[in-house]
């Protein structure tokens, strides 16, 4: 009895400190869940207006190709581009096979070279001869994931720059193919600039990804990277570049803008950033609208209806203060607003520009 009584006085007083800590301002940042009390419209978007080509996608659990194709068909997506065709173990062979078994046309793989590699002699004309036999064999691009620059070491136990002369051939071949480059290089600012302290504004998706604090590590800073790849799209005039993630600085339009001006052989995608572009909707607007011919439609999230439908309501309506997380992933804490972009805008984000790079026009 004494027990019981002491039990619920326990948790009695737990109560009374949650709803004091609540007053007092002491609330853990993870425990609060705020539930929105705006009332405003809510548009539901099952398919697109435009058929969609995903740009930047990754289709490697090959036995999920037949669930990916269904989630493709619910969401209105024609096509998808899995970047994961790795050049290491001869890879892109058994990706190009699983996908052409089930929809040849609907699936297109990218090759990606294999970096383990770039000590050896002639590694980049040896590269791009294998890469000049994936696209006979279907490979549609090149794909480089954003290690290069950010962890990957040559055998002297230096990071191989975007930019590493080593890699020259393989741009070189892209252009000659007349195949895209998707390039990803740098992650959010947040990830880079500044430790991971109270006024990190990606507190929480870094306190559960701690291996994506790039700061104070000894790795070169964002800016330094952002440089790296540029020179590489400069010295390339006659290769086209992709660069994923709105150019890897959604969160500087500007400068964006800047080397969209400066390169003419240069894309960009919108993969796993409606977050960033769906906060500061005047502005997104204003650059989608401006650059309409120079950006591609991408998901970054393997095929998912919901994901999808997500991005579709940020492109096509005016819907305010809504989460962006089923888009992709939980990244900031902020809702974002619809750009309500105009037809002929939504259509080349949608799939006219990618099917020019990918020479389907
Ligand atoms: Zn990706």
């Amino acid at each position: 009895m004494q027990i019981r009584k002491v039990g619920l006085q326990f948790i009695l007083l737990t109560i009374a400190s949650l709803t004091m800590s609540g007053q007092t301002g002491d609330l853990r940042l993870r425990d609060w869940q705020p539930k929105s009390q705006l009332v405003v419209k809510e548009t539901r978007i099952i398919k697109p207006r435009y058929p969609v080509i995903d740009i930047h996608n990754h289709l490697k659990v090959l036995d999920k190709t037949e669930y990916y194709l269904e989630e493709m068909d619910k969401a209105g997506v024609w096509i998808c581009v899995g970047l994961d065709g790795l050049s290491e173990n001869d890879f892109f062979k058994e990706h190009l096979k699983a996908s052409q078994q089930v929809a040849k046309e609907r699936f297109l793989i990218f090759f990606s070279p294999d970096f383990s590699k770039i000590d050896e002699p002639d590694f980049g004309k040896k590269e791009a001869r294998k890469l000049a036999e994936a696209v006979k064999m279907g490979c549609r691009g090149l794909q480089i994931y954003k290690a290069l620059g950010l962890t990957l070491k040559d055998k002297s136990g230096k990071l191989i720059a975007v930019d590493d002369p080593r890699i020259d051939p393989i741009w070189a071949k892209c252009g000659e193919l007349g195949i895209p480059v998707m390039i990803h290089s740098s992650d959010p600012k947040a990830f880079h600039n500044g430790p991971l302290d109270a006024t990190n504004e990606r507190y929480e998706e870094l306190t559960q990804n701690p291996t994506w604090v790039y700061y104070g590590i000894g790795i070169p800073s964002k800016e330094e990277i952002l440089d790296q790849r540029n020179r590489v799209i400069e010295r390339n005039p006659n290769t086209t570049f992709i660069a994923a993630h709105v150019g890897g600085l959604a969160e500087d339009l500007g400068r964006v803008s800047m080397f969209l001006e400066k390169y003419p052989n240069l894309y960009i995608d919108i993969d796993a950033r409606i977050g960033e572009l769906g906060r500061q909707p005047y502005s997104a607007r204003k650059f989608m609208i401006r650059y309409q011919d120079r950006i591609l439609f991408g998901s970054d999230t393997a095929p998912n209806a919901e994901s999808y439908r997500a991005h579709y309501r940020f492109l096509e309506t005016d819907d305010e203060y809504f989460d962006p997380t089923p888009a992709h992933k939980f990244q900031g804490r902020w809702m974002i607003y619809g750009l309500n972009l105009p037809d002929e805008v939504l259509e080349k984000i949608y799939n006219k520009n990618a099917l020019k790079l990918l020479n389907m026009f």
